[in-house]
């Protein structure tokens, strides 16, 4: 971090003023949710979009604005500029970890204004993608509205092409208990924190997508799997209504899908007689069931049917729900691998991207509704934050040289710096994205990879990016035998010497010996990094080796985070397992079914 310039004395908190602005936010809100017209928030785009550097410009003097007397801020001897030349000369680019010492003291109850200038509401738990290490970043009602702005923008540009009418959706949305912080904040995932604030619910009236078929209690459940069988089963009840299958991740969705395949006799059984399954215990989802559950042995029958009926569960979206206009859920970056099980469940439904954000604050929006997913881009808003973007091919020893929102190429590829109205400033998300045109003059974004290296040994360098295609490829392989990867993971094992790569993979059935060895030689020969190829062939690196775990091993994996409180619906599979991640290795590792090494480069 940059020194200090000078250090004016802090204004004190107050309570008036924090309650006036929350008020006044909080009413905004609302104002806008009652005259929410679809076409007026396309209107309301268009014109923000137009000229994003003066837009980027009114929004950095907000955030300096409302947040000028932050300690943070003051200590950097901003002295109430607000222009973004003198906000890139005195703020520091940061990480979370120069961060830490400040959300800490709010984690320990100071209510001082830190990091805003209003101090902030509570704490999200960011799921700490690809290395499982979870992060706590400030919430306020800012971001509440930064995300009910996103959400508002990309629903107007999804009705428009593909409307849904009057309906309901079927939304795997699970909320995780709030904790308090030994301070008394309130600390939960971004979804609880979304899940569980009024506004939310006001929004959901137009929101269709967002509108779930499912009571509050099962949402709520403090059950995971509790809750999963009850949206099923509510799915079912109102077959005919769902028009939307959504979450905010591709893999709650299919991990939903499976699940029905494993359950569904027992949906019927509850359907056929009115009785809600002795598996879901909590009082207060089993009282607000009973108020939906009917006996219903026409539908019961009508549901067995179309399941015996399917071929490998293909289509199985649309034959539950004849209504269905499109399945919705972030299905980019780490939920790629996912995409292919979801096509399949999905048949001829229109898979549709989720936005683009991080628990540290929205980013872009899905403005594009009929891309597919591997061609997803996402527009940037430009007054919900303040963005700027490192070359993503700066060389790493040399001062990064960030440009403006206003200033990106296309085809370039730049790891973006978030200024947020939750407190973070010039901070590295640590997502890599790819500008692949404009709407108007605002970027359009495609997810390209998290910035870190995931394996890496000696002078080889693989990202979670590099990985996903070198198991794609072995998948490849796979699906010759009418097999599929369920979950992966990797780790680098240097106890060997050298050092090697090792993968873990969940595969859908039995494969044969010939096959597996294949797989493994095929996942050694596709890692295509020049420093991986040149130590492999010098025997630099080892042999890779492939641990095939056994089914269920993945699901292992989550109920273990589902204890620590993490949410399904945040969750995304750690695709590397460091040696400080001993409980998901000791998991792994206890289910490897069968062992290869590679012989590709022999
Ligand atoms: P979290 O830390 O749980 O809030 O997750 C935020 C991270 O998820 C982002 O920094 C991205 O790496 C990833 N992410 C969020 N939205 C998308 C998206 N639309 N496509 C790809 N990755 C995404």
């Amino acid at each position: 971090m940059k020194s200090s310039c000078a250090y004016p004395s802090l204004p004190s908190y107050s309570p008036t003023h924090y309650f006036c602005s929350s008020f006044k936010r909080s009413a905004r809100m609302l104002e806008k949710m009652e005259a929410f017209n679809p076409d007026k928030v396309i209107e309301d785009f268009e014109a923000l979009t137009k000229d994003v550097g003066t837009v980027q410009r009114e929004t950095l003097k907000k955030i300096l604005e409302l947040n000028g007397s932050a300690e943070y801020l003051q200590n950097l001897g901003l002295n109430g500029r607000t222009d973004p030349e003198s906000f890139k000369s005195c703020v520091p680019i940061v990480t979370h970890k120069d961060l830490e010492p400040y959300i800490e003291r709010m984690m320990d109850g100071d209510f001082s204004p830190i990091l805003t200038g209003v101090p902030i509401t509570g704490l999200s738990l960011s799921s700490g993608t690809t290395n499982g290490k979870r992060k706590f970043v400030p919430w306020n009602d800012d971001l509440m509205e930064n995300t009910l702005q996103i959400f508002r923008t990309s629903f107007a540009f999804r009705n428009r092409d593909f409307p849904v009418g009057e309906g309901k959706s079927l939304t795997f949305n699970y909320s995780s208990k709030p904790n308090k912080t030994r301070g008394g904040l309130t600390a939960g995932t971004a979804t609880t924190n979304l899940i569980r604030n009024p506004k939310l619910k006001a929004a959901m009236k137009y929101l269709k997508s967002h509108q779930s078929c499912s009571p509050e209690e099962v949402i709520l459940a403090p059950d995971f799997n509790q809750s999963l069988y009850c949206h099923l089963l509510c799915g079912l009840i109102f077959r005919e209504e769902i028009q939307v299958v959504s979450s905010t991740f591709a893999h709650s969705i299919v991990l939903a899908f499976g699940t029905f395949e494993q359950i569904w006799e027992e949906l019927c059984c509850d359907i056929r007689k009115g009785i809600l399954s002795s598996r879901v215990t909590a009082p207060s989802v089993r009282t607000a069931m009973s108020k939906l559950l009917r006996p219903n042995p026409e539908l019961a029958d009508l549901i067995s049917k179309k399941c015996l009926g399917l071929s490998n569960w293909y289509g199985l979206i649309p034959e539950l729900f004849p209504n269905v206009k499109y399945v919705y859920a972030i299905m980019t970056g780490s939920m790629e691998p996912y995409v292919k099980k979801l096509r399949h469940y999905a048949g001829d439904v229109p898979l549709m991207c989720g936005d683009y954000g991080a628990s540290e604050g929205w980013i872009a929006a899905n403005v594009n509704p009929n891309l597919p997913p591997e061609s997803a881009t996402f527009a940037v808003l430009p007054d919900i934050g303040y963005f700027e973007f490192i070359p993503a091919n700066e060389h790493i020893c040399t001062e990064p040289q960030p440009v403006d929102l206003a200033d990106v190429k296309i085809g370039e590829e730049y790891e973006i710096l978030l200024t947020t109205f939750g407190g973070l400033y010039r901070y590295r998300l640590g997502d890599v994205v790819k500008v692949m045109g404009f709407h108007n003059s605002t970027p359009e974004l495609k997810f390209i990879r998290r910035k870190s290296l995931l394996l890496t040994i000696n002078i080889d360098k693989n990202t979670e990016r590099d990985l996903q295609l070198v198991v794609e490829e072995a998948g490849k392989l796979l699906a010759e035998e009418k097999l599929e990867v369920v979950d992966f993971s990797s780790q680098t094992d240097v106890s060997t010497d050298p050092g090697h790569y090792v993968i873990f993979l969940e595969i859908s059935g039995e494969a044969s010996e010939e096959v597996l060895k294949e797989c493994c030689n095929c996942l050694d020969r596709s890692f295509a990094d020049a420093g991986y190829v040149s130590s492999r062939k010098v025997n630099g690196i080892g042999p890779l080796e492939l641990r095939v775990v056994w089914k269920g091993t993945f699901q292992k994996v989550l109920d273990h985070y589902l204890g620590l409180g993490a949410v399904v619906n945040q969750f995304k599979t750690p695709r590397c397992v460091g040696p400080t991640n001993k409980a998901v290795l000791q998991i792994l590792c206890d289910n490897v079914a069968k062992t290869y090494f590679s012989t590709a480069y022999d």
